[in-house]
């Protein structure tokens, strides 16, 4: 490293990692400050998540007219959705608008992978390396690397042996898969299996679906917007996007009792039924009990499977998709036709919960000794969540300690925006805070505001360095492990918990005492000179 003091003068202000909706918005407002600010991004172009998982039938599950910017207001009024959950492509289209609106192209560089980021305590700058073999250096370094990024390839035995297409779901050719008159394989029935199994199946020869775990599946009742609902959303957005804010979720989603059990039977099915019809996420927010009581929560489990009974025609089939596990577990899916889509002639169900894949051989996946011969493989298997893009990359702080080490028992983080040990650096969205319990794009112009703020107060009053005080980020990760362990998510198996990746540490990721209160959090520390960091 060369000898040089803090006053060396950076190549950039800030180098932010990851141009996905974060690493924009970052961007945008670094730039507002008059910060030089360079994007690395892995991919061709902006959208994070939504460059990434282009699979078939990729859409969000969250009211767009709500996932979206609120930053600007002639941004949300001049964008138009097309559907109440926009596909892939138009939230791709979406953020290159933005990117566009916002001139932040000449800031990013794409086709860059970020793979070491080194603090160096002499000069209180981080040095950036990347894989074409650019090296930078700038006074803060911004992770926004996203929650969902890092793929999990499955280690199954066999599979770089096979003989056909293997595609994972969060990787998809940007060219399309073309499945016509092919056998595929789906391994997963997450969120991504969820949706793609159906558009496969309308084009494939035969799908053979992998089920390791069953999952709650609301249907979407995806539509076109129509031009008087958008016009009415758009003209009371400040109102709306301020009372989705004070929800637990950063969504706004109707609560309709503390207790399902303080309702009649009939009450409480009429309460699900009418979710049901109205389709997506909200059926969650029903109760405010479904975390805490096991009564409450079966009552919402027993409604939906008796949905999927009454949906799937083979009896043993709709068992096999009923879950066993609790609602609210894992993450909430939400599709089109998918439990429809069982019923056709071209869909086999494999359940692979007693009887795991043996392995993947030349011609096919392997269970319990038997064969299901494929021409394509799909896994839909999803992420190593929250923290594995961070580890993925070298991350060494102060006296070389890396992210790797210091998370070796679980994430520790303060507010999951600072860490000890690694000074001037900030994680949009990181672990032990609301994120991935939220909707995630007001959980990130939440936390690109407070960092901006943040190195705005520090310009302000001269400081060049502020790193999380060890007692605080203690006290915060204790306070997310204690909120996160009275949940009834906190007793079964979940990628909340790391539970999907072998080895991972079983710990909470996300801070689940939801998002107006994580808000006012930040805000306090904030406005009281930042409490638990120490500027320097
Ligand atoms: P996921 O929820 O983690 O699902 C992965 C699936 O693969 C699970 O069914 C899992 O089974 C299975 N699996 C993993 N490894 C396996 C193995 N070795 N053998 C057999 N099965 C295996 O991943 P995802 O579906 O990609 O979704 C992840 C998250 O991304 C979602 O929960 C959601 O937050 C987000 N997402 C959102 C949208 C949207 O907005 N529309 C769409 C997609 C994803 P187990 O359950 O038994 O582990």
């Amino acid at each position: 490293m060369a000898d040089i003091t803090s006053n060396t003068k950076p190549d950039f202000d800030a180098v932010v990692v990851g141009a996905g909706f974060a690493g924009m918005y970052m961007l945008y407002r670094l730039r507002g400050l008059g910060l030089s600010v360079r994007v690395f991004e892995t991919g061709t172009s902006v959208g994070g998540t939504w460059y990434w998982n282009r699979y078939p039938g990729a859409r969000v599950d969250t009211e767009t007219m709500f996932y979206s910017y609120q930053f600007s207001e002639e941004l949300q009024q001049e964008w138009n959705w097309p559907e109440r959950y926009p596909a892939q492509a138009d939230l791709a289209a979406y953020a290159r608008h933005v990117a566009d609106r916002f001139d932040l192209w000449p800031d990013i560089q794409f086709k860059t992978a970020v793979e070491r980021a080194t603090w160096n305590e002499d000069t209180h700058l981080w040095a950036v390396e990347t894989g074409d073999g650019g090296r930078v250096t700038a006074r803060y370094c911004i992770m926004a690397t996203g929650c969902l990024s890092a793929v999990n390839y499955p280690h199954i035995e066999g599979l770089d042996a096979f003989a056909g297409e293997t595609y994972h779901t969060a990787h998809w050719p940007e060219a399309g898969v073309d499945f016509t008159g092919k056998r595929v394989a789906v391994i997963g029935t997450g969120s991504s299996g969820v949706q793609s199994i159906p558009v496969i199946a309308e084009q494939a020869a035969h799908l053979h679906v992998f089920q390791r775990t069953a999952n709650y599946v609301i249907p979407a009742h995806n539509r076109a917007m129509e031009p008087a609902e958008v016009a009415e959303i758009k003209a009371n957005y400040p109102e709306l996007r301020a009372r989705a804010k004070q929800s637990f979720s950063g969504n706004y989603f109707p609560v309709a009792g503390p207790s399902a059990m303080a309702v009649s039977e009939e009450e409480r099915n009429r309460e699900y039924e009418a979710r049901w019809a109205a389709g997506g996420l909200s059926i969650m927010a029903a109760y405010a009990d479904f975390q805490t009581s096991d009564a409450a929560n079966e009552t919402a489990s027993e409604f939906i499977r008796n949905k999927i009974r009454g949906i799937v025609n083979d009896p043993d089939v709709a068992e096999l998709l009923a879950p066993k596990q609790l609602f609210l577990c894992k993450r909430l899916c939400v599709g089109t036709d998918y439990y429809e889509t069982y019923n056709r002639d071209n869909v086999t169900l494999i359940d692979i919960s007693e009887t795991p894949i043996d392995r993947i051989t030349p011609e096919g996946v392997c269970v319990d000794g038997r064969v299901y011969e494929v021409d394509v493989v799909v896994l839909a298997t999803g992420f190593d969540a929250v923290t594995g893009a961070l580890k993925r990359i070298d991350i060494r702080g102060v006296d070389g300690l890396t992210v790797q080490d210091k998370w070796e028992e679980g994430p520790k983080t303060y507010l999951g925006l600072g860490m000890a040990g690694f000074p001037n650096l900030f994680t949009i969205t990181g672990p032990g805070s609301p994120s991935v319990l939220t909707n995630m794009i007001p959980s990130i112009e939440q936390h690109v505001e407070w960092i901006s703020a943040c190195i705005d107060h520090m310009r302000d009053h001269e400081f060049d360095r502020i790193e999380a005080q060890a007692e605080a980020e203690t006290a915060w990760v204790a306070h997310v492990n204690d909120i996160g362990d009275q949940t009834l998510r906190a007793t079964c198996q979940s990628w909340y918990f790391g539970s999907n990746i072998p080895g991972k540490p079983r710990v909470i990721l996300p801070f689940a005492g939801g998002f107006p209160v994580y808000a006012n959090k930040c805000d306090e520390v904030a406005a009281n000179g930042y409490t638990g960091f120490t500027l320097a």
